[in-house]
């Protein structure tokens, strides 16, 4: 998947990744903060109780209260579903929503409190709405936007208000908001920059150790594992079955006369008969299969959870595609194999192969182009 993907295709991925690393963390940062933002406005209205009209509290209250749980609801739904459905298509217009609606009713209520009230309640009241900023920041991070859309809401409204006040206490602390606002807003830039970079480095670096460890494990020439590679998963297929009783069979695949072919019509020739059996073997093997090229024109297969019958009927498949290849040169190409099944004697993966390499030599002194089994 890696080495094929172009520049575009990969540079599209990375940023679709990007934007559902900070889709997560936003709903990861929301749970507390959408309790927080309750607790401030209950702690707000408990304070100003006695010095303001109940039933405007109580209204701001219940509004929050609506709204605090649409949000709950929109979380746990959120996280209650499968992985693959948590896209930014769905999820983001439905933040936003919920977003725009609950620090509306905050910014709202907070203002119709400070209308309401004294220069004591207004500054509790303008308090309470720089912390909200605060915590916007936080649970925002990663997304600018909305860390701008909630200060415009909270703490917008009252200060704005203050600032037209006969008092020149009103119109300091409205000016100290509003300075302070501007700072929030341009930490936000640097902080969600930085937020992005790293979400972006962090991919960008898991798809550079997947180009470098499928590069690692894979064949150049074929496309299927090199010979490490193999070994390393085909001694894991084996211990797995020999473990659990189940069967599995090796194979070994062999060109016929490939060095007549080299001879005849040079080594790019050979390279493309190679590169066309690496193909047929790719797209022969089931999910579960490890195939890969031993050295020269030699290939191997483990079959997990397949029989010695089954097996049989692959490699003869196989031996089918690889004669039905059509070729740069108008000679055929043929290929001889030898298949193995595990037993309680062989003692790894290493003799099993080598009992399937004693049936491909048989296949080889039979006539070549046929498979034969141990
Ligand atoms: P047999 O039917 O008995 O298997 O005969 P053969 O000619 O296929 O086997 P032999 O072992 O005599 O020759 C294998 C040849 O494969 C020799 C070598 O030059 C060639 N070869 C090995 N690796 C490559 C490669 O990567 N590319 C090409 N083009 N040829 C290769
Ligand atoms: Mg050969
Ligand atoms: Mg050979």
């Amino acid at each position: 998947m890696y080495l094929h993907d172009s520049q575009p295709a990969r540079e599209a991925l990375i940023r679709g990744q990007v934007r559902n690393d900070r889709l997560q963390l936003l709903f990861r940062q929301s749970f507390f903060s959408v309790f927080g933002s309750a607790l401030a406005a209950i702690m707000l209205s408990w304070i100003c109780w006695e010095r303001l009209e109940h039933s405007l509290i109580l209204w701001w209250l219940g509004l929050l209260g609506a709204s605090t749980t649409l949000r709950l609801i929109m979380l746990t739904t959120y996280f209650r579903m499968p992985e693959t459905a948590r896209t930014p298509e769905r999820w983001e217009p439905v933040y936003w929503i919920t977003l725009v609606l609950s620090a509306g009713i905050w910014g709202g209520g907070a203002l119709a409190l400070m209308q309401a009230g004294d220069l004591l309640i207004q500054t509790l009241v303008l308090l309470f709405a720089v912390g909200m900023t605060v915590s916007a920041v936080s649970c925002y991070s990663a997304y600018r936007s909305m860390t701008l859309v909630s200060i415009a809401l909270v703490l917008l409204p009252c200060s704005l208000w203050l600032l037209f006040q006969p008092q020149t206490a009103q119109q300091g602390m409205a000016a100290a908001s509003l300075i302070f606002a501007t700072f929030v807003v341009s930490a936000t830039r640097k902080l969600c920059r930085a937020m992005e970079r790293a979400f972006r480095l962090s991919r960008e670096m898991e798809h550079a150790h997947g180009i470098a460890d499928h590069a690692a494990q894979t064949d150049e020439l074929t496309g299927v594992k090199n010979r490490r590679a193999f070994f390393h998963r085909a001694e894991r297929a084996y211990d797995t079955c020999k473990r659990s009783r189940l069967p599995l069979c090796a194979l070994m695949l062999d060109i016929d006369h490939f060095k007549r072919i080299n001879d005849c019509h040079g080594h790019q020739a050979g390279d493309d008969v190679l590169r066309q059996i690496g193909r047929v073997i790719c797209q022969s093997v089931r999910e579960g299969d490890v195939c890969g090229r031993l050295g020269g024109e030699e290939f191997a297969l483990v079959l997990a959870n397949t029989t010695l019958e089954a097996a049989h009927a692959i490699a003869e498949k196989l031996r089918q595609a690889i004669a039905d290849i059509t070729c740069q040169h108008d000679e055929g190409v043929t290929a001889s194999l030898g298949v193995a099944a595990l037993s309680d004697t062989d003692q790894d993966v290493h003799a099993l192969l080598g009992l399937a390499d004693k049936a491909l030599f048989r296949a080889k002194a039979s006539g070549r182009n046929q498979t034969a089994v141990a």
